[in-house]
């Protein structure tokens, strides 16, 4: 079934699927989650061409076109009498069949989302971010936004009982991204990142941040760095629609640079804001 189009924060404990759930049984499934700001989305047009790409990917057919999805989401945020800051989350599995690793014949996918309220990270937008290396254990598809977030909640669940907000992974040498972020490395006025090959998610923020360095004449060189790198770099950030562009001051509790917010991650935090019709142009 498609449950979006009803008031989901009314109805979310009643929703429940079979055991025999594919989402569930193998995390056979794509996902999304969109911010919403002031009651408006953020990015929408860009989260629902990376769904379409990340289920074309795994090979389940969306029982929408993006457009349909589009005006269900939109409905879903009027049945919700959304105005506040929140997310989107929205997830489509292969669908409920007898357990069996191969597909189902004949089984629509299951679709459903929901709206939550999810303030802005304004203190550590604001003071910056800790984090930790750890190494990227996870498979060789990362562009694709699938339900099988395991390693991804390891190492999240090991930032947290380090006091960290976020894990930086690394494969082979290279920084990939993190648990649930893009990460970017700033040294001589230049931002680096990994590029958007199948070794990280292509962040929707990512994409912006890309724009955003363009418009102010920051060259954004899409190669990676290393954990190593970071030792003298000049600043570091990480980028997700929840996390915004946040700053990182601190890496294996070592100090980032001078440890505090950089200058060039300020200047994509205003563009970001005035982009997401947070403030006015300045
Ligand atoms: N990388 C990973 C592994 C993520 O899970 C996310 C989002 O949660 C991101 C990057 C950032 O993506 P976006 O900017 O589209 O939110």
């Amino acid at each position: 079934p498609i449950i979006l189009s009803q008031s989901a924060l009314a109805n979310r404990d009643s929703l429940t699927y079979p055991f025999e759930e594919r989402g569930l049984q193998f995390g056979d499934g794509v996902y999304e989650v969109i911010r919403i700001y002031q009651g408006s989305y953020y990015l929408i047009s860009e989260h629902v061409n990376r769904l379409f790409r990340s289920a074309e990917a795994i090979r389940i057919e969306l029982p929408f076109s993006k457009q349909e999805i589009t005006n269900l989401l939109h409905d879903l945020l009027i049945q919700n009498e959304m105005t506040s800051d929140g997310i989107v989350y929205l997830q489509a599995t292969r669908g409920s069949a007898p357990r069996s690793h191969a597909f189902p014949a004949d089984t629509p996918a299951n679709v459903y989302a929901y709206i939550r309220d999810m303030p802005r990270k304004t203190e550590y937008l604001a003071n910056g971010a800790s984090t930790i290396t750890l190494p990227d254990t996870r498979w060789m598809n990362c562009y694709i936004k699938s339900l099988n977030l395991l390693p991804n909640v390891l190492a999240k669940q090991e930032a947290q009982e380090n006091e960290a907000y976020e894990a930086i992974l690394e494969h082979e040498g290279k920084v990939t991204e993190g648990s649930s972020s893009n990460v970017f490395l700033v040294k001589g006025g230049k931002i680096y990142t990994h590029p958007a090959t199948n070794s990280i998610l292509h962040g929707c923020v990512r994409m912006r941040i890309e724009q955003f360095a363009s418009d102010l004449d920051i060259a954004f060189i899409e190669q990676p760095f290393s954990a190593a790198d970071i030792a003298d770099a000049d600043e570091l950030f990480l980028s997700s629609s929840t996390s915004e562009v946040m700053p990182i001051i601190e890496v294996d509790g070592k100090e980032v640079a001078d440890g505090l917010p950089g200058k060039i991650t300020q200047k994509l935090q205003t563009a970001y804001e005035v982009d997401a019709g947070l403030v006015k142009q300045r």
